[in-house]
Protein backbone atom coordinates (compact mmCIF):
# COMPACT_ATOMS: atom_id res chain seq x y z
CA UNK A 1 0.00 0.00 0.00
CA UNK A 2 1.17 3.67 -1.12
CA UNK A 3 1.88 6.08 1.53
CA UNK A 4 -1.71 8.18 2.65
CA UNK A 5 -2.48 10.47 -0.48
CA UNK A 6 -2.39 13.48 1.16
CA UNK A 7 1.28 15.16 0.89
CA UNK A 8 2.71 15.42 4.50
CA UNK A 9 2.42 18.65 4.80
CA UNK A 10 -1.30 19.36 4.49
CA UNK A 11 -2.01 15.98 6.76
CA UNK A 12 -2.50 18.12 9.67
CA UNK A 13 -5.73 19.95 8.00
CA UNK A 14 -7.85 17.18 7.09
CA UNK A 15 -10.84 18.24 9.06
CA UNK A 16 -12.08 21.58 10.35
CA UNK A 17 -13.64 21.98 14.11
CA UNK A 18 -16.48 23.91 12.84
CA UNK A 19 -17.57 20.78 10.74
CA UNK A 20 -17.38 18.65 14.01
CA UNK A 21 -19.27 21.06 15.77
CA UNK A 22 -21.63 22.10 13.63
CA UNK A 23 -22.35 18.04 13.20
CA UNK A 24 -22.19 17.39 16.89
CA UNK A 25 -24.27 20.35 17.33
CA UNK A 26 -27.45 19.24 15.15
CA UNK A 27 -27.13 15.76 16.26
CA UNK A 28 -28.08 17.16 19.89
CA UNK A 29 -30.58 19.93 18.33
CA UNK A 30 -28.09 22.01 20.12
CA UNK A 31 -27.79 26.29 20.18
CA UNK A 32 -25.00 26.52 18.07
CA UNK A 33 -22.71 29.44 19.46
CA UNK A 34 -19.69 27.66 17.96
CA UNK A 35 -19.18 29.24 14.51
CA UNK A 36 -19.51 32.33 13.44
CA UNK A 37 -22.44 32.95 11.09
CA UNK A 38 -25.04 35.66 11.78
CA UNK A 39 -28.69 33.81 11.59
CA UNK A 40 -30.58 36.95 9.93
CA UNK A 41 -29.96 39.00 6.11
CA UNK A 42 -27.97 41.33 5.24
CA UNK A 43 -29.42 44.83 3.93
CA UNK A 44 -32.71 44.85 1.85
CA UNK A 45 -31.28 46.73 -0.62
CA UNK A 46 -28.11 44.78 -0.88
CA UNK A 47 -30.20 41.50 -1.51
CA UNK A 48 -32.20 43.65 -4.44
CA UNK A 49 -29.26 44.73 -5.83
CA UNK A 50 -28.05 40.82 -6.35
CA UNK A 51 -31.29 40.15 -7.38
CA UNK A 52 -31.07 42.48 -10.52
CA UNK A 53 -28.04 41.67 -11.60
CA UNK A 54 -28.81 37.93 -11.43
CA UNK A 55 -31.98 38.52 -13.61
CA UNK A 56 -29.96 41.58 -15.53
CA UNK A 57 -27.84 39.41 -17.03
CA UNK A 58 -24.65 39.39 -14.80
CA UNK A 59 -24.39 35.71 -15.15
CA UNK A 60 -21.00 35.14 -17.21
CA UNK A 61 -17.17 35.86 -16.07
CA UNK A 62 -16.91 38.67 -14.62
CA UNK A 63 -13.11 40.71 -15.17
CA UNK A 64 -10.45 38.82 -13.40
CA UNK A 65 -9.57 41.65 -10.97
CA UNK A 66 -13.06 42.36 -10.22
CA UNK A 67 -16.43 44.29 -11.78
CA UNK A 68 -15.45 47.52 -12.07
CA UNK A 69 -18.18 49.07 -10.09
CA UNK A 70 -17.03 46.68 -7.13
CA UNK A 71 -13.42 48.21 -7.61
CA UNK A 72 -14.63 51.80 -7.65
CA UNK A 73 -16.93 51.10 -4.39
CA UNK A 74 -14.01 49.65 -2.55
CA UNK A 75 -11.27 52.58 -3.31
CA UNK A 76 -14.04 54.75 -2.03
CA UNK A 77 -14.35 53.09 0.85
CA UNK A 78 -11.15 52.81 1.89
CA UNK A 79 -10.90 56.56 2.00
CA UNK A 80 -12.58 56.49 5.02
CA UNK A 81 -9.07 55.58 6.43
CA UNK A 82 -7.62 58.11 4.53
CA UNK A 83 -5.85 55.52 2.14
CA UNK A 84 -5.96 55.88 -1.63
CA UNK A 85 -5.98 52.93 -4.44
CA UNK A 86 -6.31 53.11 -8.10
CA UNK A 87 -9.14 50.72 -8.66
CA UNK A 88 -7.47 49.48 -11.69
CA UNK A 89 -4.01 48.43 -10.65
CA UNK A 90 -4.14 48.27 -6.63
CA UNK A 91 -7.16 46.53 -6.00
CA UNK A 92 -8.13 43.11 -6.49
CA UNK A 93 -11.63 40.70 -5.65
CA UNK A 94 -11.37 37.69 -4.29
CA UNK A 95 -13.61 34.68 -3.46
CA UNK A 96 -14.02 35.97 0.26
CA UNK A 97 -11.26 36.90 2.23
CA UNK A 98 -9.93 33.31 2.93
CA UNK A 99 -8.91 33.26 -1.30
CA UNK A 100 -7.06 36.49 -0.77
CA UNK A 101 -4.85 35.19 1.90
CA UNK A 102 -4.17 32.48 0.19
CA UNK A 103 -3.48 33.78 -2.84
CA UNK A 104 -1.22 36.21 -0.89
CA UNK A 105 0.96 33.90 0.55
CA UNK A 106 1.39 31.55 -2.50
CA UNK A 107 2.53 34.55 -4.17
CA UNK A 108 4.53 35.96 -1.82
CA UNK A 109 6.21 33.37 0.27
CA UNK A 110 7.99 30.14 -0.67
CA UNK A 111 9.79 27.12 0.65
CA UNK A 112 12.57 28.59 2.91
CA UNK A 113 10.36 31.65 3.94
CA UNK A 114 9.13 32.13 6.84
CA UNK A 115 5.79 34.00 7.64
CA UNK A 116 4.56 35.35 11.40
CA UNK A 117 1.30 34.23 12.74
CA UNK A 118 0.08 35.49 16.00
CA UNK A 119 -1.98 33.08 17.62
CA UNK A 120 -4.67 32.03 18.44
CA UNK A 121 -4.89 32.19 14.63
CA UNK A 122 -7.99 32.32 12.17
CA UNK A 123 -7.48 28.23 10.57
CA UNK A 124 -7.14 28.96 7.48
CA UNK A 125 -3.60 30.69 7.94
CA UNK A 126 -1.54 27.64 8.87
CA UNK A 127 -3.02 25.87 5.81
CA UNK A 128 -2.69 28.69 4.06
CA UNK A 129 1.05 29.01 4.45
CA UNK A 130 1.51 25.32 4.16
CA UNK A 131 -0.06 25.06 0.81
CA UNK A 132 2.80 27.98 -0.05
CA UNK A 133 4.84 25.68 1.52
CA UNK A 134 6.08 28.15 3.42
CA UNK A 135 7.04 27.57 7.32
CA UNK A 136 4.85 29.17 10.19
CA UNK A 137 6.29 31.12 13.36
CA UNK A 138 3.72 31.44 15.62
CA UNK A 139 3.78 34.16 18.93
CA UNK A 140 1.31 34.11 21.24
CA UNK A 141 -1.23 37.23 22.62
CA UNK A 142 -0.30 37.62 25.83
CA UNK A 143 -3.55 38.10 28.45
CA UNK A 144 -3.00 41.80 30.57
CA UNK A 145 -4.62 41.97 34.03
CA UNK A 146 -7.56 42.96 32.96
CA UNK A 147 -7.72 40.21 30.84
CA UNK A 148 -7.35 41.97 27.59
CA UNK A 149 -5.38 40.00 24.63
CA UNK A 150 -2.40 41.90 23.64
CA UNK A 151 0.26 42.10 21.08
CA UNK A 152 3.59 40.96 22.35
CA UNK A 153 5.71 43.08 20.68
CA UNK A 154 9.21 41.65 22.20
CA UNK A 155 8.13 37.96 21.38
CA UNK A 156 7.19 39.26 17.92
CA UNK A 157 11.15 40.74 17.50
CA UNK A 158 12.58 37.78 18.94
CA UNK A 159 11.10 35.57 16.10
CA UNK A 160 12.14 37.29 13.24
CA UNK A 161 15.33 35.81 11.24
CA UNK A 162 16.61 36.57 8.13
CA UNK A 163 14.13 34.31 6.38
CA UNK A 164 10.93 36.12 7.89
CA UNK A 165 9.43 37.41 4.72
CA UNK A 166 5.84 37.87 6.09
CA UNK A 167 3.38 38.56 8.96
CA UNK A 168 -0.27 37.90 9.39
CA UNK A 169 -2.13 40.69 11.33
CA UNK A 170 -5.63 40.36 12.06
CA UNK A 171 -7.52 43.42 13.85
CA UNK A 172 -10.28 43.63 15.25
CA UNK A 173 -9.02 39.19 15.72
CA UNK A 174 -10.42 36.42 16.03
CA UNK A 175 -11.11 34.85 18.50
CA UNK A 176 -10.27 36.87 21.48
CA UNK A 177 -11.68 40.30 20.08
CA UNK A 178 -8.96 41.99 20.69
CA UNK A 179 -8.87 45.48 18.58
CA UNK A 180 -4.97 46.70 18.53
CA UNK A 181 -4.27 49.65 19.43
CA UNK A 182 -2.58 52.65 17.53
CA UNK A 183 0.48 51.92 20.05
CA UNK A 184 0.96 48.26 19.21
CA UNK A 185 0.54 48.55 15.48
CA UNK A 186 3.32 51.10 15.45
CA UNK A 187 5.47 48.68 16.98
CA UNK A 188 4.08 46.02 14.44
CA UNK A 189 4.96 48.52 11.96
CA UNK A 190 8.52 49.47 13.03
CA UNK A 191 9.33 45.78 13.27
CA UNK A 192 7.82 45.42 9.52
CA UNK A 193 10.10 48.44 8.04
CA UNK A 194 13.17 47.70 10.03
CA UNK A 195 13.15 43.86 8.78
CA UNK A 196 11.46 44.51 5.19
CA UNK A 197 8.64 42.69 5.93
CA UNK A 198 5.51 42.52 4.45
CA UNK A 199 2.61 42.77 5.96
CA UNK A 200 -0.68 40.51 5.07
CA UNK A 201 -3.56 42.21 6.88
CA UNK A 202 -7.16 40.35 7.71
CA UNK A 203 -9.27 43.40 8.26
CA UNK A 204 -12.79 40.96 7.98
CA UNK A 205 -14.44 42.97 11.08
CA UNK A 206 -13.35 46.33 10.49
CA UNK A 207 -16.50 47.86 11.06
CA UNK A 208 -17.34 45.27 13.86
CA UNK A 209 -15.95 47.04 16.83
CA UNK A 210 -17.41 48.76 19.99
CA UNK A 211 -17.09 50.94 22.14
CA UNK A 212 -14.43 54.03 22.10
CA UNK A 213 -12.50 51.57 20.21
CA UNK A 214 -11.46 52.36 16.47
CA UNK A 215 -10.12 50.11 13.95
CA UNK A 216 -6.83 51.34 12.09
CA UNK A 217 -5.50 49.77 9.16
CA UNK A 218 -1.95 48.72 10.12
CA UNK A 219 -1.19 50.71 6.33
CA UNK A 220 -2.28 54.17 7.79
CA UNK A 221 1.08 53.77 9.80
CA UNK A 222 4.21 55.24 8.30
CA UNK A 223 6.27 53.06 6.09
CA UNK A 224 3.82 50.76 5.68
CA UNK A 225 1.85 51.35 2.34
CA UNK A 226 4.34 49.94 0.44
CA UNK A 227 4.36 46.84 2.27
CA UNK A 228 1.09 46.15 3.18
CA UNK A 229 -1.50 43.85 1.63
CA UNK A 230 -4.73 44.64 3.10
CA UNK A 231 -7.77 42.35 3.24
CA UNK A 232 -11.29 42.42 3.72
CA UNK A 233 -14.73 40.84 2.66
CA UNK A 234 -18.40 41.64 2.43
CA UNK A 235 -19.13 38.36 4.34
CA UNK A 236 -18.87 40.06 8.22
CA UNK A 237 -19.92 43.34 6.84
CA UNK A 238 -22.85 43.00 5.30
CA UNK A 239 -24.13 39.42 6.89
CA UNK A 240 -23.50 37.63 3.90
CA UNK A 241 -20.67 35.08 4.61
CA UNK A 242 -22.21 32.73 2.15
CA UNK A 243 -21.36 34.94 -0.95
CA UNK A 244 -17.50 34.82 -0.73
CA UNK A 245 -17.20 37.90 -1.95
CA UNK A 246 -13.59 39.37 -0.45
CA UNK A 247 -10.63 41.88 -1.85
CA UNK A 248 -7.33 42.77 -1.80
CA UNK A 249 -5.87 46.54 -1.84
CA UNK A 250 -2.39 46.98 -1.66
CA UNK A 251 0.74 48.32 -4.43
CA UNK A 252 0.34 47.60 -8.09
CA UNK A 253 3.19 45.52 -7.78
CA UNK A 254 1.92 43.11 -4.66
CA UNK A 255 -1.66 43.49 -6.57
CA UNK A 256 -0.31 42.00 -9.86
CA UNK A 257 1.87 39.16 -7.30
CA UNK A 258 -1.62 38.16 -5.56
CA UNK A 259 -3.38 37.85 -8.86
CA UNK A 260 -0.90 36.20 -10.52
CA UNK A 261 -1.81 33.37 -7.75
CA UNK A 262 -5.86 34.28 -7.39
CA UNK A 263 -6.53 34.16 -11.13
CA UNK A 264 -5.45 30.18 -11.39
CA UNK A 265 -7.27 29.39 -7.99
CA UNK A 266 -11.06 30.42 -8.64
CA UNK A 267 -9.90 32.86 -11.19
CA UNK A 268 -13.12 34.71 -10.52
CA UNK A 269 -15.92 34.55 -8.33
CA UNK A 270 -19.85 35.69 -7.75
CA UNK A 271 -20.37 37.05 -10.19
CA UNK A 272 -23.97 39.02 -9.95
CA UNK A 273 -22.91 39.44 -6.20
CA UNK A 274 -20.68 41.90 -6.88
CA UNK A 275 -22.67 44.52 -7.87
CA UNK A 276 -24.20 43.51 -4.82
CA UNK A 277 -21.62 44.27 -3.02
CA UNK A 278 -20.46 47.69 -4.75
CA UNK A 279 -24.09 48.93 -3.66
CA UNK A 280 -23.85 48.17 -0.13
CA UNK A 281 -20.37 49.92 -0.26
CA UNK A 282 -21.47 53.01 -1.41
CA UNK A 283 -24.73 52.85 0.15
CA UNK A 284 -25.60 50.21 3.11
CA UNK A 285 -23.01 51.79 5.90
CA UNK A 286 -25.96 53.38 7.80
CA UNK A 287 -27.18 49.82 7.96
CA UNK A 288 -23.82 48.60 9.43
CA UNK A 289 -23.96 51.03 12.21
CA UNK A 290 -27.43 49.31 13.39
CA UNK A 291 -25.69 45.97 12.62
CA UNK A 292 -22.26 47.25 14.76
CA UNK A 293 -24.92 48.39 17.74
CA UNK A 294 -26.95 45.41 17.85
CA UNK A 295 -23.67 43.02 17.92
CA UNK A 296 -22.17 45.61 21.06
CA UNK A 297 -26.06 44.53 23.02
CA UNK A 298 -25.66 41.17 21.83
CA UNK A 299 -21.95 40.80 22.88
CA UNK A 300 -23.09 42.82 26.40
CA UNK A 301 -26.10 40.46 26.58
CA UNK A 302 -23.98 36.75 25.94
CA UNK A 303 -21.59 38.26 28.33
CA UNK A 304 -23.62 38.77 31.00
CA UNK A 305 -25.10 35.67 30.37
CA UNK A 306 -21.64 33.22 30.10
CA UNK A 307 -20.62 35.20 33.69
CA UNK A 308 -24.08 34.68 35.51
CA UNK A 309 -23.31 30.67 34.23
CA UNK A 310 -20.26 30.86 36.38
CA UNK A 311 -17.61 31.68 33.23
CA UNK A 312 -15.10 33.91 33.80
CA UNK A 313 -16.02 36.48 30.67
CA UNK A 314 -12.47 37.81 28.98
CA UNK A 315 -13.21 41.82 27.66
CA UNK A 316 -13.79 41.82 23.83
CA UNK A 317 -13.93 44.67 21.68
CA UNK A 318 -15.15 43.71 18.38
CA UNK A 319 -15.68 40.85 16.26
CA UNK A 320 -18.81 38.49 16.48
CA UNK A 321 -16.55 36.85 19.41
CA UNK A 322 -16.33 36.55 23.42
CA UNK A 323 -13.96 33.88 24.96
CA UNK A 324 -14.49 32.54 28.51
CA UNK A 325 -12.15 30.97 31.05
CA UNK A 326 -13.93 27.81 32.10
CA UNK A 327 -11.51 26.71 35.29
CA UNK A 328 -13.99 28.70 37.52
CA UNK A 329 -16.21 25.78 36.60
CA UNK A 330 -14.17 23.18 37.17
CA UNK A 331 -12.98 22.15 34.25
CA UNK A 332 -9.21 22.71 32.99
CA UNK A 333 -9.63 22.18 29.71
CA UNK A 334 -12.06 23.49 27.74
CA UNK A 335 -11.92 21.03 25.04
CA UNK A 336 -13.81 18.34 26.77
CA UNK A 337 -16.56 20.69 27.75
CA UNK A 338 -17.18 21.63 24.29
CA UNK A 339 -16.88 17.60 23.40
CA UNK A 340 -19.47 17.62 26.31
CA UNK A 341 -21.32 20.38 25.96
CA UNK A 342 -24.07 19.56 23.11
CA UNK A 343 -25.01 16.18 24.78
CA UNK A 344 -24.82 17.28 28.27
CA UNK A 345 -26.74 20.76 27.96
CA UNK A 346 -27.41 21.69 24.13
CA UNK A 347 -25.12 24.35 23.48
CA UNK A 348 -21.95 24.57 20.92
CA UNK A 349 -19.23 26.35 21.20
CA UNK A 350 -15.26 26.00 20.08
CA UNK A 351 -11.97 26.19 22.70
CA UNK A 352 -9.65 28.30 21.55
CA UNK A 353 -6.80 25.87 21.57
CA UNK A 354 -7.72 24.78 18.47
CA UNK A 355 -6.33 28.10 16.73
CA UNK A 356 -3.10 27.54 18.06
CA UNK A 357 0.61 25.65 17.99
CA UNK A 358 0.73 25.73 22.03
CA UNK A 359 -2.64 23.98 22.97
CA UNK A 360 -1.38 23.86 26.37
CA UNK A 361 -1.09 27.37 27.13
CA UNK A 362 -4.65 28.28 25.99
CA UNK A 363 -6.66 24.81 26.83
CA UNK A 364 -8.98 27.15 29.44
CA UNK A 365 -10.67 29.12 27.01
CA UNK A 366 -13.79 28.29 24.88
CA UNK A 367 -15.34 31.00 22.27
CA UNK A 368 -18.54 31.99 22.01
CA UNK A 369 -19.91 33.39 18.81
CA UNK A 370 -22.38 36.25 20.09
CA UNK A 371 -23.56 37.04 16.07
CA UNK A 372 -26.95 35.37 16.93
CA UNK A 373 -30.81 36.16 17.36
CA UNK A 374 -31.37 37.76 20.79
CA UNK A 375 -33.77 34.46 21.41
CA UNK A 376 -30.97 32.66 20.17
CA UNK A 377 -28.34 33.74 23.05
CA UNK A 378 -31.06 33.82 25.29
CA UNK A 379 -31.80 30.19 24.81
CA UNK A 380 -28.07 29.58 24.80
CA UNK A 381 -27.68 31.04 28.54
CA UNK A 382 -30.52 29.40 30.05
CA UNK A 383 -28.96 25.94 28.95
CA UNK A 384 -25.40 26.57 30.04
CA UNK A 385 -26.64 27.96 33.46
CA UNK A 386 -27.28 24.02 34.16
CA UNK A 387 -23.80 23.39 34.18
CA UNK A 388 -23.17 24.40 37.86
C1 LIG B 1 -14.70 34.78 8.74
C2 LIG B 1 -13.25 35.12 8.68
C3 LIG B 1 -12.56 35.09 7.45
C4 LIG B 1 -13.18 34.55 6.19
O1 LIG B 1 -13.67 35.52 5.38
P1 LIG B 1 -14.37 35.11 4.01
O2 LIG B 1 -14.60 36.41 3.34
O3 LIG B 1 -15.62 34.37 4.34
O4 LIG B 1 -13.42 34.23 3.27
C5 LIG B 1 -11.23 35.48 7.43
N1 LIG B 1 -10.61 35.87 8.56
C6 LIG B 1 -11.23 35.89 9.74
C7 LIG B 1 -10.48 36.33 10.95
C8 LIG B 1 -12.57 35.50 9.84
O5 LIG B 1 -13.17 35.47 11.05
Amino acid sequence: MREPALVPRLRPFTSTIFAEMTALAVKHDAVNLGQGFPDTDGPAGMLEAAKNALFGGANQYPPGPGRPELRAAIARHRQRYGTEYDPDTEILVTAGATEAITAALIALTEPGDEVIVIEPYYDSYAAAVAMAGAERKVVGLVEGEDGRFGLDVEGLRAAVTPRTRAILVNSPHNPTGTVFTRAELESLAALCVEHDLIAICDEVYEHLVFDDNEHIPLVTLPGMRPRTVSISSAGKTFNCTGWKIGWVCSTPELVAAVKAAKQFITFVSGGPLQPAVAHALDHELAWVDGLRSSLEEKRDRLSAGLADAGFAVRPTAGTYFVCVDVRPLGFTDAADLAWELPGRVGVAAVPVKVFTDHPDEWKHLLRFAFCKRNDVIDEGVTRLRKLV
